[in-house]
């Protein structure tokens, strides 16, 4: 079951927060602004308060996780991933996972995916293809940047994405991560599937 609809019983637009570290902020606020959002950078621990949901974006995941130590966010946000809806993309994905290799500290360890980093292959660090997207039964341009593949799936982790039949979007709950950047092309469906139907947010019509 989603997670109850406050945002629509009060009125205002939905805050949903975007981890500000370091990597991608401004494009998941564009996107969450055009689906009717409030963006709210998260670089403290009191940044989280009131949130509907929360974006970890993608960027250098060992970075992140150094900077959740030094800003003291790492168990504030260890206790919302666990309680509230959160989207983790790329770096995003490595963050959430139980199991990654080659980091200075652990992952917040919410799903239960194992990921290996940057495991697309030497030449290739960057490049875009179709990706199915099986909630909406659609084809997704996929932008990979240096991703990680997932390589092992826990049994209650949904396959909800894959490229040429390898998973590279998962769901646990109201855990969802890609591997893939949504935020890098005009297409607002991941995001729009994410606040409404795994965050439960009501978003303003027709967007
Ligand atoms: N290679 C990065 C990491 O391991 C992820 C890249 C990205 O988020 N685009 O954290």
């Amino acid at each position: 079951m989603p997670p109850a609809r406050r945002a629509a019983t009060r009125g205002g637009a939905p805050r949903v927060g975007v981890l500000s570290l370091q990597g991608d902020f401004s494009l998941h606020a564009a996107a969450l602004r055009e689906l009717g959002c409030e963006p709210v950078r998260v670089s403290l621990p009191e940044h989280l308060d009131g949130l509907e949901a929360l974006i970890l974006p993608g960027g250098e995941s060992s970075t992140m996780l150094r900077l959740l130590d030094s800003t003291g966010l790492r168990t504030p946000l260890e206790r919302f991933v666990r309680e509230r809806p959160v989207l983790g993309t790329c770096a995003g994905m490595i963050l959430l996972a139980r199991e990654a290799d080659r980091l200075p500290r652990p992952t917040l360890g919410v799903l239960d995916i194992t990921t290996e980093r940057n495991a697309w292959g030497r030449q290739v660090h960057s490049f875009s293809g179709p990706v199915r997207f099986e909630p909406g039964r659609i084809e997704l341009d996929g932008v990979f940047i240096r991703a990680p593949r997932i390589r092992r799936v826990g049994e209650q982790v949904e396959v909800i994405a894959t490229r040429a039949g390898e998973p590279v979007g998962v769901r646990q709950g109201c855990v969802a991560a890609f591997a893939f950047h949504p935020e890098l092309t005009a297409d607002r469906r991941l995001h729009r599937w994410f606040l409404h139907d795994v965050a439960g947010l009501v978003l303003a019509e027709g967007r």
